[in-house]
């Protein structure tokens, strides 16, 4: 049953009990007033009896002195009792509502009568004859067995009315006890209904309290788990554009400052710094970093950080937190969050968190989206490597690790490009081994290729950070010199060549040298596009093996149009 069920069915109950204690003592009043008015009539009866006798009393009293005294002042309380009596008699009869009683009442006015009469006689006879023949009467006893009779009759009316009224009297008691009862019963009753009402609201109320706190702490989880969304929303929208970004990316320089821009935003409440493994995989230097952590160390040695050790993030929040050797004094008692950047089993680098924000409510979900966001970076950053890799592997010569012929094209474009529109200059120098068949026919192939990777680390050494050397195949090679006139690539060319000259490589346990041809051409003066210029440059490179080799021949032409770079 429903609880508002419940409360009406009570309430309903309260109200009829609460209406019978209210009609209880009304019918009580009547029932008293009933018995009060049946005892009031028993007293009046038992009144007029006991005047009848009184009254008879006295008339028979007025009868013996008249007789004794023959004086009529004697007959005073014979006149007094005997005018009375027959008022007495007739309201006896009009009031007597007992039908029993009719019987008696009849045999008690009969014998009145007859006591009447006799009282009469004798007074008559008194008169008329004289006191002896009157007192001869009353010795024979007459007058008294009437007194006796009606005595007797009027006592055993008497007796009943006595019963009665004690019947009265113990009716009304209880009457008055059972008003008694019922009201504490009632009492006891409503009190119960109440009592059941009360423990009944208080338990509704209780559930009702429990509903509510139930419904708020579903709300708040709610609105936690809303904000959670919105946050982990926003965390995949900025990390989808941070791994687009580093989609994008041409070399591990450009990851980092990409990285670097993004971590902010991703991670607005804490700073940190991102190490990644140096070359030589001895230390991880750092790459980025972000909020304020200026005093982290910029180098990190792998045994000095707990998540590099461990191979699994590591957190260090509260006083007695195992805290990692790179962790700085100034940021001590912060929590700190460090996650390996692991990749196919291969650990690329660290992330380094730090933030109070680490050890709050949210602390645990944060920290989970660090991990998750370590993870992203750590295949990205392997995305990236393996991009450069390959992109190195299609621009780089294998034996020489010199730019490939493609490069060359591709460079060689781009840097006429922008001396054409700055006026400037670029030089190339086209270099060729001299009678190398030979050294590899003396020395096997290995030989040969041992004094290539030679030469190419001399021609390396012996340019510009922004010059670009190539191996176009074989053992021929060109290097690239942007912003170069002519007159200084020819020098450069020179400084090449007795560069690898002065080479000697050891291959097999024998002794290597080499000398190379140089064929030079500048743009504009030689060649305007990439073709023509190199052109150039291979037919001076003909005419410095035709001048005997181990020389640097200039493209012929090229003096009146030399930009003078
Ligand atoms: P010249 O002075 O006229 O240039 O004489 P040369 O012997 O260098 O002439 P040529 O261009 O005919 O010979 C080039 C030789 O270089 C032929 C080939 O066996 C050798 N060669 C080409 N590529 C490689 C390489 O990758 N490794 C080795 N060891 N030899 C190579
Ligand atoms: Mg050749
Ligand atoms: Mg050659």
């Amino acid at each position: 049953m429903k609880f508002e069920t419940k409360l009406k069915a009570a309430a309903a109950v309260v109200i009829l009990v609460m209406s019978t204690v209210a009609l209880i003592p009304l019918l009580v009043n009547r029932h008293v007033a009933e018995t009060m008015s049946d005892l009031k009539a028993a007293a009046r009866r038992e009144h007029l009896y006991q005047s009848l006798i009184s009254m008879l009393r006295d008339a028979e009293t007025g009868q013996r002195g008249f007789i004794v005294t023959g004086k009529e002042e004697f007959l005073q309380p014979y006149y007094a009792g005997t005018s009375m009596i027959p008022a007495v008699l007739l309201e006896l009869k009009t009031e007597n509502a007992n039908p029993q009683e009719w019987g008696t009442l009849k045999n008690i006015e009969e014998v009145t009568n007859a006591k009447l009469a006799s009282l009469s006689d004798t007074i008559s006879l008194r008169r008329d004859s004289g006191f002896e023949k009157a007192a001869q009467v009353i010795a024979g006893g007459k007058g008294r067995s009437q007194m006796d009779l009606l005595r007797s009759l009027i006592g055993e009316e008497l007796s009943d009315y006595t019963q009665r009224r004690n019947e009265l009297r113990e009716k009304l008691i209880i009457t008055s006890n059972i008003a008694a009862y019922a009201g504490v019963a009632a009492t006891l009753i409503n009190v119960v209904f109440l009592l059941g009402v009360l423990f009944a609201a208080q338990r509704a109320l209780l559930h009702r309290h429990r509903a509510e706190e139930r419904a708020n702490s579903v709300s708040d989880e709610l609105r936690r788990a809303a904000a959670l969304a919105s946050l982990r929303n926003a965390h995949l929208q900025k990390s989808a554009e941070l791994l687009h970004s580093l989609e994008l990316a041409e070399t591990m320089e450009e990851t980092s400052d990409i990285i670097g821009a993004y971590l902010p935003a991703l991670l607005p409440a804490l700073s940190g710094s991102l190490y990644l493994y140096n070359n030589s995989r001895n230390v991880l230097e750092r790459s980025a970093r972000w909020g304020a952590c200026d005093d982290e160390p910029d180098v990190l040695a792998p045994l000095d950080c707990w998540a590099l050790r461990r191979g699994s993030e590591h957190l260090a929040a509260g006083p007695d937190a195992l805290g990692c050797r790179h962790a700085r004094a100034s940021s001590k008692g912060t929590p700190r969050l460090c996650v390996p950047l692991i990749t196919q089993g291969d650990v690329v680098g660290c992330l380094t968190v730090v933030g109070a924000a680490l050890g709050g409510d949210d602390g645990a979900e944060q920290g989970r989206w660090i991990v998750q966001l370590a993870e992203q970076l750590g295949l990205a950053l392997s995305n990236v490597r393996l991009r450069v890799s390959l992109r190195r592997q299609s621009i780089v010569d294998p034996l020489t690790q010199l730019y490939n012929r493609r490069y060359m094209d591709e460079v060689l474009k781009r840097e006429l490009l922008l001396a054409e529109r700055k006026g400037g200059a670029v030089t190339v120098v086209m270099i060729d081994l001299d009678h190398f068949k030979r050294v590899n026919d003396t020395y096997g192939h290995d030989g040969g290729d041992a004094l290539l990777v030679a030469v190419a680390a001399a021609l390396r050494e012996n340019v510009r950070a922004c010059d670009i050397a190539c191996r176009l195949g074989g053992e021929e090679m060109l290097i690239v010199l942007p912003e170069c006139n002519m007159a200084n690539g020819l020098v450069r060319a020179e400084a090449i060549r007795l560069a690898i000259a002065a080479l000697q490589v050891r291959s097999n346990g024998q002794m290597l040298t080499a000398t190379a041809s140089f064929g030079v051409a500048s743009y504009p003066g030689h060649g305007r596009t990439v073709e023509s210029l190199v052109h150039a440059a291979d037919l001076a490179l003909y005419e410095a093996k035709h001048g005997g080799r181990n020389c640097v021949m200039g493209a012929r032409g090229a003096e009146e149009a030399d930009g003078g770079a």
